[in-house]
């Protein structure tokens, strides 16, 4: 498979260290407000990375922290903590915040068919192995204490701009928005650790350390995360675009100190979802949810489908009409599944169409051309077997619920189809059923459902009541 890589800007093939292994880690989310559909554009696209090196056969342990303290809202160490920013919003504490919207996050996720981590690790977890790197950093002269905060000295390094992503010019204070100077700083792009001492003093979480009570910098919790769960050597980190700098420019920094080694060879930055405005951002407030899709009628789905439409390294803009195309094109695409009867499989022809999808996705995870690939199937002079099994493959992968979807499209179409009377009479069936069951009849009861299911209506008992689906 070839993945661009953002630290030699080139397209390269991915070769673990560990042959058939992949250690890979992700920026999890700052915990201080719900995750709006740009954060989870890039949690789609880190996920069908994983699924896809998965479904290459490789085994991938992916790690994922959970950013509940030290994000500030300024890039230069001087800005106030996000969570204690949330908690102050919503009048709660920072970790009724940061448990809330952990929650939230992957609910979401299960919307999108998001995977969990292997590993979630909120950084709050972590105090001792942030202390622990820390001291080893001010001992081995990468880090320096003035006016109560620990700094990482990035002069002590032969490289400090890993991604040659800035001039040396934009680290100016004053250039970039939101920067204020720091007396402390010994040189401009130097970053805290530890602090000690920030203008804000309300920090609701704070730790004892040997350089006093305080709290960790943001940057400082993925290397050490990372390094806790895979070890010295990464293969592969994820996350947005905006994280390459500052954040993972001093991730790789303080790693590859501490270490003294090389430490994570591919990095897979997936560009911003933007709004005919601009990017879409929690910081300003302005942007939408999952839930909010769902209450405007959407299936989560049809944002994934939008979503795999375009390559990761394209922003996407999102407008209302977009996501209606998607929507609409992803309906079609079910409804076209829906026609597929079960059959054999025609196994070489199988193993064509899978090479096509198989070539789209291990050109740096084309997912366009992976859905391409898709519609080749049902256009393809194959037997529906053979699509059938075509595409419950892909779906590994992208994880559309492409069969689950068009089975509910299916029974849904049944029922309308079907004689009212007989409907009436099953539902009669499942009211006298449900007062069987409550006189404890349960003879009766699964006579009911027998008989019922004698006529191909199948059965479902949930925390709602009974439901219904036809066979
Ligand atoms: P945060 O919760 O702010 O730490 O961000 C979580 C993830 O979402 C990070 O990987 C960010 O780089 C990414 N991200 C932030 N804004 C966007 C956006 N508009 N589009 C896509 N990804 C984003
Ligand atoms: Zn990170």
């Amino acid at each position: 498979m070839k993945l661009y890589n953002t630290l030699t800007r080139e397209k390269e093939a991915f070769i673990p260290r560990e042959a058939g292994k992949v250690s890979m880690y992700t920026c999890g989310p700052t915990v201080y407000h719900f995750a709006h559909i740009g954060n989870l554009r890039t949690y789609i696209m880190e996920d069908v990375l994983e699924k896809y090196l998965r479904y290459s056969g490789l085994d991938v342990k992916r790690v994922m922290n959970i950013t509940d303290v030290g994000h500030l809202t300024s890039d230069a160490d001087t800005g106030e903590d996000k969570m204690l920013k949330g908690a102050k919003r919503e009048k709660k504490t920072v970790l009724e915040i940061a448990q809330y919207y952990t929650d939230a996050f992957f609910a979401d996720c299960k919307k999108l068919n998001i995977r969990r981590p292997d590993v979630v690790e909120p950084a709050t977890k972590c105090i001792g192995e942030f202390i622990k790197v820390i001291k080893k950093l001010l001992a081995d002269g990468h880090a320096y204490i003035a006016g109560g905060n620990v700094y990482f000295d990035t002069s002590t390094i032969p490289q400090y701009n890993a991604f040659h992503n800035f001039q040396e010019e934009d680290l100016q204070e004053g250039v970039r928005e939101g920067v204020e100077k720091d007396d402390n700083k010994k040189n401009k792009a130097d970053f805290v650790l530890w602090f000690t001492k920030s203008k804000f003093d309300d920090q609701e979480l704070k730790w004892n350390s040997p350089w006093g009570l305080g709290y960790p910098g943001w940057h400082i919790e993925c290397s050490c995360i990372s390094m806790k769960h895979l070890g010295e050597y990464l293969d592969i980190h994820c996350g947005g675009v905006d994280n390459i700098f500052p954040h993972h420019t001093n991730e790789i920094a303080q790693s590859e100190a501490y270490i003294g080694h090389e430490w994570c060879k591919y990095w897979f930055h997936v560009l911003h979802l933007n709004t005919n405005s601009g990017k879409m951002s929690k910081s300003s407030g302005e942007f939408l949810t999952v839930s909010l899709l769902e209450e405007k009628g959407y299936d989560p789905m049809a944002y994934r489908f939008f979503c795999l439409q375009s390559h990761y390294r394209k922003s996407l803009i999102f407008t209302w009409e977009n996501l209606d195309n998607a929507a609409t094109a992803y309906d079609k695409l079910l409804r076209n599944i829906a026609k597929l009867q079960e059959g054999p499989v025609e196994e070489e022809k199988l193993a064509s169409l899978q090479n096509t999808f198989r070539e789209a996705m291990d050109n740096d995870l084309n997912t366009a051309l992976g859905i391409t690939a898709l519609y080749d199937v049902l256009k393809a002079d194959i037997s529906d077997g053979t699509k059938l099994a075509l595409i419950e493959n892909f779906d590994q992968v992208l994880s559309l619920n492409l069969l689950e979807g068009a089975a509910k499209i299916r029974e849904a179409d049944a029922l309308q189809n079907a004689d009212p009377a007989w409907i009436a009479q099953i539902e009669e069936q499942i009211s006298l059923r449900a007062a069987a069951k409550k006189e404890k009849d349960f003879a009766k009861a699964d006579a009911i459902r027998a008989a019922l299911l004698e006529q191909g209506v199948i059965l479902e008992d949930t925390a709602a009541g009974t439901v219904y689906k036809l066979k």
